[in-house]
């Protein structure tokens, strides 16, 4: 496995690839891995045939104060991880590989980023397109694979690549989730094994919203209350629950079974988490 770190050489990788007409899949992450990146990377694996994953602390999507600095960082650990899955190719760029002091340009999405997670992050998706647009320009892959856990970037990043033309197949991986329901996140290391067992609530109200719906509630007010009450606890405290189109993340007037999704996002104590669920 080559682990790259200048953008260059991840560009003569990624051309000699092409040249020997290899197909490429691309497993964006910002590291400290867990079961549900490498489950990304295992679908990766069975659809090309090379897989590359970059490991990058992405500064632009964290806003001001928040967790740049502490963001879990285990660059040797990650590198077995993935060497152990079969990767054939890590990119881990410093910051200033990808970004030039004096960068200015920027990949906006306008729509769908104006919601949910974008509320309260105002800056975060700009963030996430500039750099996932930036590794798709250096990369060149084929197909790149992204969580669902994201539902919301992954929305962002299917409307970027539809309205820029990117080429490049969005492959979508579903939620990898602890016995206890929570969902796998690199930020769950903020938690003491106390309050991951308290953030079992997260799921737990996902899953009675859902219940709620798939009883034919389709009153998106209705459903939402029933979420925001079942999760609310004196340690957790609610930033959003919103019904949204299953595929856009744009909020909806209407829950529909197959076509929505209840998305969450809280802060418990002070690390935020997010989740959702198709219902
Ligand atoms: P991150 O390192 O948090 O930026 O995540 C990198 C990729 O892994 C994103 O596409 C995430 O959606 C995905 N991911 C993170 N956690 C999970 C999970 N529990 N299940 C599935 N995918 C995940």
């Amino acid at each position: 496995m080559k682990i790259i770190s200048s953008a260059e050489e991840m560009r003569a990788f990624s051309k000699e690839c092409r040249r020997e007409n290899k197909t490429v899949a691309l497993v964006p992450t910002m590291g400290a891995l867990h079961a549900g990146h490498l489950s990304l990377i295992d679908i990766a694996r069975k659809s090309a045939d090379i897989v590359v994953v970059s490991v990058f602390v992405n500064p632009t999507q964290f806003g001001p104060n928040e967790d740049f600095a502490n963001y879990p960082r285990k660059p040797e650990e990650d590198f077995e991880a993935c060497r152990s899955r079969g990767v054939d190719a890590v990119f881990a760029p410093p910051a200033s590989e990808i970004y030039r002091p004096d960068a200015s340009t920027y990949i906006s999405e306008e729509q769908i980023s104006q919601n949910l997670c974008g509320k309260s992050r105002p800056k975060h998706f700009r963030g996430v397109t500039t750099v996932v647009g930036i590794l798709f320009n250096i990369v060149r892959p084929d197909k790149a694979v992204f969580g669902l856990k994201d539902a919301q970037q992954v929305a962002v990043i299917r409307r970027m690549v539809r309205d820029l033309f990117f080429d490049v197949e969005i492959v979508e991986a579903p939620i990898i989730r602890e016995d206890s329901g929570l969902a796998l996140s690199s930020r769950n290391a903020y938690l003491d094994p106390g309050e991951r067992e308290g953030a079992r609530r997260i799921y737990e109200s996902l899953l009675k919203g859902k219940a709620l719906a798939d009883d034919g509630c389709t009153n998106v007010d209705r459903i939402k209350a029933l979420v925001i009450n079942s999760v609310s606890s004196a340690k957790i405290r609610v930033i959003y629950v919103e019904v949204v189109d299953r595929l856009t993340s744009l909020p909806v007037q209407v829950a529909e079974r197959g076509k929505s999704r209840i998305s969450i996002a809280v802060w418990y104590g002070r690390v935020r988490l997010i989740d959702n669920i198709e219902i």
